[in-house]
Parts: structure tokens; C-alpha cells; sequence
């Protein structure tokens, strides 16, 4: 079920297989060790930051897929769209991490669970995050009730409301009860309970940062991490967005989120390997790579990569 629920791992281990098996072959004169396909892949779902939908990115969001479970880091608008991109199919999902309740973080998680459930979803999914998200999952079920009876009637399915199990975080530490190890610290997102996650792989650790400004408990998090997903701000930027709506933005993301001059000293003090930058703010299509790096790279010496939606990694 698992293997099948997956077209993209498998067509590229088979394309791993058939590297492999050339290498073999070259591998008898030279005894080279032959490599063993990945048992982790990260995929970038969407890595804009912000309430705002844009053409340019989608909201950021991460898939983490391990010995072909995936694993969804965030749920913003479009997550469901953005993981049939990424050849995910949605009943496939067992468990959803959610860093905090900004909407550009869960604003796509009641119709994710409506659309994986109408393409097939009969195992039981838990969706895991800071108080206050059962609330919000009950009240999303609640507002899927005519679609999800309906269905229950006409198609004969189970219960959708019988599937769905939220789990409200309460304390850093490891997280019981998955088949992954995850463990989770509060970070520093101003006035907004946010959580940052850890898993640690079989063969890579990745750190999903969620928003925050600089927190020595993501540094804490993330020390030593293969892969570590963080936020990131341009602050030479921030000035084009404009919100008349919103008169203290600039305050609140000067306090709430990290520039990337911040970013590269918190990667370099938590001695990740590669640091992946992603939850672009702002995101406007012509700010370069460079751009996004350079305050980075005055502080980080690892491998620096900006997110772009549906990169794997
Ligand atoms: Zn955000
Ligand atoms: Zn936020």
C-alpha cells in the first residue's frame, strides 16, 4: 500500500537501480563501494512565506518521505495541489506536523483531509501541533459534515470524522507514539505558539524551523542536523510590501521572523551541514539567489540552497 501509494520514489529508485547497477559493473576493476539509494527525501512543497497567494511560489510547506512514508510538515493553501505536483497520493498520508496556527501554515488543512478522504483515505491520520489545533480540526470537520455524509451514503465509505486524531503538543522533547523519531522545541515566533520539529532518519536528520526569529532552542534543535529548513528574511526588502491593513507589519516581522544575516550564524552556531532557506519573505520573483544567500554566507560555510517549490533534496 505504502509502496504503491508513491509514484515519484519509485521511479526514482528504479533510476537509482539502474545507476547502480552500471557502477557495479565499473565497480569490479576499481572496488569501489557501489552506493545505496536514499532512504529519506525532502521535498519543497511551497517556500514562500505570508498570507498573500503569489504566482511566483506557493506557501511554504515541506514533505519529508521516509522508506516511502510521507510525512507533511505544514499545510497551508494548495498543499493538496502541491502534493499531487510532487506525484504524492493523498491517502497515503498517515501523519501531519503543523509548526503553528498562522494561516499560512494550516489554512489548507480541512480541505487536504476532505480531498484525501474523497480520493480514497481508510486509515486513521493524526495531525500534530500547538493548542488550539483540535479546535480547528474539529471545526473543519464540522464544515465538511454535508460532503462527508453524503459520501458516507451515496459511496459507502467510512467515516471520515473516525479516521482523523489530533494530537496538541504541550512540551519540547521527543514526541511518543510515531513510527519516525521526532522530537519538537518551542521557538521564538513573538506572541505566537510555534513549534520547530526534528526527525531523525535512518540515514539524515532534518530540522523544519517554522517561523521564528532567532531561538536558541531551534539552535539546540538543530545541532549537528544533516538538513536544516529554516525561514528566512531579506531585510534590505521588507520595505516593498505594503499592507495599509496591517500599519505595524514591518515591526511585527522584524520581531517575528529572521534576516538572513541572522540565518547564517544560526546555521553556523548549530553546525548543520546544509541549510535550505525557504519561507521566502518577501518573495518577489526578482530577488536572486545571491541575494538571498550573501547575508548567509558571511557567517555559514556548508551548503547553502534556496528553496524552490517542488525541489527535492
Ligand atoms: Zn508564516
Ligand atoms: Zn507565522
Amino acid at each position: 500500500m505504502m509502496g504503491s501509494a508513491l509514484t515519484g520514489p519509485r521511479l526514482t529508485r528504479r533510476a537509482l537501480m539502474i545507476g547502480g547497477g552500471a557502477l557495479a559493473i565499473a565497480a569490479k576493476s576499481s572496488a569501489a563501494p557501489r552506493p545505496s539509494p536514499r532512504r529519506s527525501r525532502l521535498i519543497l512543497l511551497g517556500t514562500k512565506g505570508g498570507p498573500t497567494p503569489s504566482k511566483a511560489r506557493a506557501p511554504a510547506a515541506d514533505l519529508l518521505v521516509i522508506d516511502g512514508q510521507p510525512y507533511l510538515i505544514d499545510c497551508p493553501d494548495g498543499t493538496s495541489r502541491q502534493l499531487a505536483l510532487a506525484d504524492v497520493q493523498l491517502p497515503a498520508l498517515r501523519f501531519i506536523f503543523i509548526s503553528h496556527l498562522h494561516s499560512d501554515h494550516m489554512a489548507g488543512l480541512g480541505a487536504l483531509l476532505l480531498l484525501a478522504w474523497g480520493a480514497g483515505l481508510d486509515t486513521p491520520i493524526t495531525i500534530l501541533g500547538p493548542p488550539g489545533l483540535a479546535k480547528i480540526v474539529d471545526v473543519e470537520l464540522a464544515a465538511g459534515a454535508p460532503d462527508i455524509e453524503y459520501r458516507m451514503r451515496e459511496e459507502g465509505r467510512a467515516d471520515l470524522r473516525s479516521l482523523v486524531r489530533s494530537v496538541e503538543i504541550h512540551e519540547a522533547g521527543p514526541i511518543a507514539d510515531l513510527p519516525v523519531r521526532v522530537s519538537c522545541a518551542w521557538v521564538n515566533h513573538y506572541t505566537v505558539p510555534t513549534l520547530a520539529y526534528r526527525f531523525d532518519t535512518p540515514d539524515r536528520s532534518f530540522v523544519f524551523s517554522g517561523d521564528t526569529a532567532p531561538s536558541p532552542a531551534l539552535i539546540t534543535l538543530a545541532s549537528g542536523a544533516d538538513v536544516l529548513v529554516h525561514e528566512a528574511m531579506l531585510e534590505s526588502a521588507i520595505g516593498r510590501i505594503a499592507n495599509e491593513n496591517a500599519p505595524d507589519l514591518r515591526e511585527h516581522l522584524l520581531k517575528s521572523h529572521t534576516t538572513t544575516d541572522e540565518l547564517g550564524r544560526i546555521a553556523a552556531a548549530a553546525r548543520v551541514k546544509t541549510l535550505v532557506l525557504t519561507h521566502l519573505v518577501p518573495a518577489f520573483p526578482d530577488i536572486t539567489d545571491d541575494q538571498w544567500a550573501a547575508g548567509v554566507r558571511r557567517h555559514f560555510h556548508g551548503k547553502i540552497i534556496v528553496g524552490r517549490d517542488l525541489m527535492e533534496i
